[in-house]
């Protein structure tokens, strides 16, 4: 019997790494090892990598390369914005307005603040994952220092309106801090246009390396280093570079740059092969987030009567590898806060399903899970109490 093809489509959680930025890292794995902060040739020769990576990556967000710090991943830079700002701004205010809808990287930062006496504003989304902007006009008081939304919701894949609400932040005079780790490499981000003052970012949701990531900081911004030691990083974020994978990540962000509106385009229409597919095919099916301000890779199902850990399971074993929402809630069976935050009702937040495509995901693929899926669905219904009690 042939080996099954396995199906990954969960790019939301990590993105295979590109053959391209493998190769690029490779020489600072061996040969090229010297620290960048050292003065002789073997340092040098590092930090002229370093340093290209840092320009390539500054342009793909429309910033300067001097304002790119890197990070340990995208959970540090949230972290470095958030506190950061909230340490370095606390003579100005105590309160930081966000969203209810946020990763845990910022979510949990808030809270932490939150035990150290700053006030948090988790403002409500709609129905689609959208944050009302004039809400966030409206929660702004003379002690508010930072905004914090996310660019794209990592679950349902809503895109927030950040040119609004980065206008009412320059308005108010507030820093403006977004989480773009599921945005930057998949659709355009440009912090001037959306009105940013602090990004996070992350290598491996662009087929770059794990563990390595980057904070924007717009030139001026007041923050606080996030970790004490050495000089590197202009005294942001000390510790020695980790050179490999910082070469890979430049190497990611040139590759998503060159190839992203040709990816986007191929994705927009396999998310649509996908969404209309599932719909002809399968009953009491709804698209979570917003229909048409979402990622080009992300389509997120709420399925009646069936839980999402069953339809995980059972898409495994056919070797299709998709998610019922963040990877981080995915060992928990708590419903997606993320959903319920939504408005929705505690069974439909059970049921739901991401599938995150990406560069290397085939028509084919797509054929598969739609043979595939509703033969599962058919399956656990047929043994659902749920649906026998409405029966
Ligand atoms: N923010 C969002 C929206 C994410 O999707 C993730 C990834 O899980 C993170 C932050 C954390 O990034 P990292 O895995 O690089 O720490």
């Amino acid at each position: 019997m042939a080996a099954m093809k396995r199906i990954y489509l969960d790019n939301a959680a990590t993105t295979p790494m590109d053959p391209e930025v493998l190769k690029a890292m490779l020489p600072f794995l061996r040969d090229a090892f010297g620290n960048p902060s050292s003065i002789h040739s073997f340092g040098q020769e590092t930090r002229a990598f370093v340093e290209e990576a840092r320009d390539k990556i500054s342009t793909l967000i429309g910033a300067r390369s001097e304002e790119i710090v890197f990070t340990g991943g995208g959970t540090e830079a949230d972290n470095f914005a958030i506190k950061g700002a909230a340490f370095a701004n606390e003579g100005k205010g105590d309160h930081i307005i966000t969203t209810s809808i946020e990763h845990h990287a910022v979510m949990e930062s808030c809270k932490f603040l939150e035990s150290r006496g700053f006030r948090i504003t988790y403002l409500p989304v709609g129905i689609d994952g959208l944050v009302d902007p004039q809400d966030v006009k409206k929660a702004i008081t003379d002690e508010t220092i930072l905004i914090s939304v996310m660019h794209a919701n990592n679950e349902v894949g809503t895109i927030e309106p950040l040119a609004e609400i980065g206008k009412i932040a320059r308005e108010e005079g507030i820093y403006f801090h977004t989480d773009a780790v599921q945005t930057v490499g998949h659709i355009p981000v440009n912090v001037d246009e959306l009105g940013i003052d602090l990004l996070a970012m992350s290598a491996h949701k662009l087929c770059g390396p794990k563990g390595v990531g980057a904070l924007y900081i717009r030139k001026g911004t007041k923050l606080i280093p996030f970790i004490h030691g050495g000089e590197q990083e202009r005294r942001r974020r000390a510790g020695t570079e980790n050179v490999p994978a910082i070469v890979g990540f430049g190497k990611a962000a040139e590759i998503a740059q060159r190839e992203m509106d040709s990816v986007a385009k191929h994705l927009i229409r396999l998310r649509g092969k996908l969404l209309q597919g599932m719909m002809e095919r399968i009953e009491h099916i709804h698209l979570n987030g917003h229909p048409t301000q979402r990622l080009p890779n992300n389509v997120n199902v709420s399925i009646e009567f069936v839980e999402g850990e069953s339809m995980l399971l059972n898409l495994d074993l056919e070797g299709i590898a998709a998610s019922t929402g963040s990877a981080c809630s995915s060992s928990s069976l708590e419903p997606s806060y993320v959903l319920l935050a939504m408005g929705f009702p505690q069974e439909l937040a059970h049921g739901s399903l991401r599938f995150s495509m990406g560069r290397e995901t085939t028509e084919e693929d797509i054929d598969r899970v739609l043979e595939v899926l509703p033969r599962i669905i058919a399956k656990l219904r047929a043994m659902s109490p749920m649906l026998k009690s409405i029966r």
